[in-house]
């Protein structure tokens, strides 16, 4: 299905492990020279766990406007010394699915001596489509958690495009054993599990499926919205993931009357990223240079319900719910 070498597609037991196995490879645990992971603040927890858990401090950087994730040339170029400096990884992350291209980031990688890693967590579909601009010497985490859109329940992979990596990611993953059972390297026990492999095998066999309901509820969204001469405002595959069905507010005041109007109406809606991971009680304190896109980006950016048996009723009563909300002033 996949057309890549043996060897490229690693298993792991979520995103996290995958996230983490992978930073093992490339980097290492975090030295005292090198303490910080540049990551971007508008993602999801996961990022910044994976991290901490290989010894990194985040460092939040802001995301570019138009693509929501970090932007390798203006870090590279503008960041502060200081701080490049003392980076011992740099994780860019796809957001909500959107695929981060190789190239920029091996020019980064190239730049700065700062190794990288992809959270391409819900960046499966966009990932594949094009493997040979999403895949390459930079290790792409991603998550298969039910909430993504090939999903095994929870589970992940590494994926690679060359297979340089692939026994440092295995190892890091497997107790830091290749072959004999002895600890080579630094490692956690990240393995995807059997019966987590059964549910993906058997989630592959559906995937065409799936991913056909899946446009097909987001073509029933844009016919909807289109009549009601509310299309500038969304998002669905394949520009995010299709898990995803996504409303990009003008201004955070009518995202707040969107949320009061589907409250009103009793439809969930989500943050998918809440307001950025400063906004956590446990991730007030970390370090950050000024965050003004993701302070403007993330409280307009509403995940809308999405699923293979949205009906085109309960659409219907969501589009008016929009409506009110996306019109009132
Ligand atoms: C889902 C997600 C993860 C974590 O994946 P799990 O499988 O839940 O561990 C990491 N990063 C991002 C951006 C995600 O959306």
């Amino acid at each position: 299905m996949l057309l890549l070498p043996e060897g490229s597609v690693i298993s792991a037991s979520s995103g996290t492990a995958a996230l983490i196995g992978s930073m093992l490879a490339v980097a290492g645990r975090a030295v005292e020279q090198r303490p910080l992971a540049l990551m971007p603040a508008y993602t999801f927890v996961a990022t910044a766990v994976a991290a901490q858990q290989c010894g990194y401090h985040p460092f939040l950087a802001d995301i570019n406007p138009v693509s929501w994730t970090l932007d390798p040339e203006r870090l590279a170029a503008e960041l502060d010394r200081s701080i490049l400096e003392r980076c011992g990884i740099a994780v860019p992350v796809a957001p909500l699915g959107r695929p981060v291209p190789q190239a920029p980031w091996l020019e980064f990688q190239r730049k700065t001596g700062i190794p990288v890693v992809i959270d391409g967590a819900a960046s499966f579909e966009g990932v594949f489509q094009t493997p040979e601009q999403f895949l390459g010497e930079i290790p792409v985490a991603m998550s298969f958690h039910a909430t993504k859109a090939l999903a095994t329940g929870e589970g992940g992979c590494v994926a690679l495009g060359t297979p340089r990596l692939a026994v440092s990611v295995t190892r890091s993953l497997n107790f830091g054993f290749h072959e004999a059972r002895e600890s080579t390297s630094p490692s956690i026990n990240g393995k995807m599990s059997e019966y987590h492999a059964a549910v993906g095998l058997a989630e592959l066999d559906g995937w065409t499926e799936k991913q056909t309901t899946l446009r097909a509820v987001a073509t029933e969204y844009r016919h909807q919205l289109f009549s009601a001469g509310l299309s500038k405002y969304f998002y669905f595959a394949p520009d995010v993931s299709s898990n995803y069905a996504l409303c990009h507010c003008a201004s955070p005041d009518q995202a707040l009357r969107v949320q009061a109007a589907l409250q009103r109406s009793r439809i969930d809606y989500r943050l998918w990223y809440g307001k950025g991971l400063q906004h956590h009680a446990y991730y007030a304190d970390l370090e950050h240079e000024s965050l003004v896109v993701t302070h403007d980006l993330a409280p307009r950016l509403l995940g809308l319900p999405m699923s293979m048996d949205l009906t085109e009723s309960a659409i219907t009563g969501i589009v008016a719910a929009l409506s009110t909300g996306l019109s009132e002033s």
